[in-house]
């Protein structure tokens, strides 16, 4: 059960295709609920800008658009789970991306005892998405890249859709409106939730 606000603990994921806004609408939920926001995405960026042995390994990856492997993925999960600050609640960002991922949660949630809230599915129309991309231009953000994450995201992460929904945990929100308007939105939905 979760309730916005007053929530103690919140374990959530946050689903949506690159450039739904997923991060930034996760950075103010984590802020507003006192859980931490993780992005894999920022965690191996970083190590990129490191140069930490996992940086060098995952850089090439990162820059083609592909996914990185679930067990490297795996790793880095289960590591930053650990950390003390995850212990009551987190809301992931960019994890799990594949259905191999999603049982990797679930076995580590399940040593925890714990088990997840809720996924909160963002959706935009793929016009829109690219629109986004090409403005938001980021060095590995070129036309190509940008259609390539999105054909990963159809046939390795779109799956994820139904497979939450089976289970019972998701709720989706539109995207394609402001960031403000996006937030009151799942705001809403954590207080329906609860
Ligand atoms: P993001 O910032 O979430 O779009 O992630 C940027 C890139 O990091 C992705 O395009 C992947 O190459 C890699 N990445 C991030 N999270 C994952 C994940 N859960 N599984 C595999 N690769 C990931």
């Amino acid at each position: 059960m979760v309730a916005a606000d007053s929530m103690n603990s919140l374990r959530a994921v946050m689903l949506g295709p690159p450039g739904s806004g997923k991060g930034t609408q996760a950075a103010l939920i984590a802020e507003r609920v006192g859980v931490p926001a993780i992005s894999t995405g920022d965690m191996l960026r970083q190590a990129v800008a490191d140069g930490s042995e996992l940086g060098q390994r995952v850089q090439q990856i990162l820059d083609s658009g592909a996914l990185v492997d679930d067990a490297t993925m795996a790793d880095v999960i289960e590591l930053r789970l650990a950390a003390p600050d995850a212990e009551h609640g987190f809301l992931l960002d960019g994890y799990p991306r594949t259905l191999g991922q999603c049982d990797t949660l679930d076995g580590i949630l399940d040593a925890r005892s714990q088990e997840l809230d809720l996924v909160i599915l963002i959706e935009v129309p793929e016009d829109e998405l690219i629109r986004r991309a090409l403005a938001r231009q980021r060095t590995d953000d070129t036309e190509d890249v940008i259609r390539k994450r999105l054909s990963v995201y159809r046939e390795l992460t779109a799956p994820l859709v139904d497979h939450y929904r089976g289970r019972g945990l998701l709720k989706s929100v539109d995207g394609d409106q402001s960031i403000e308007a996006v937030q009151a939105d799942i705001q809403q939905l954590l207080t329906v939730s609860a």
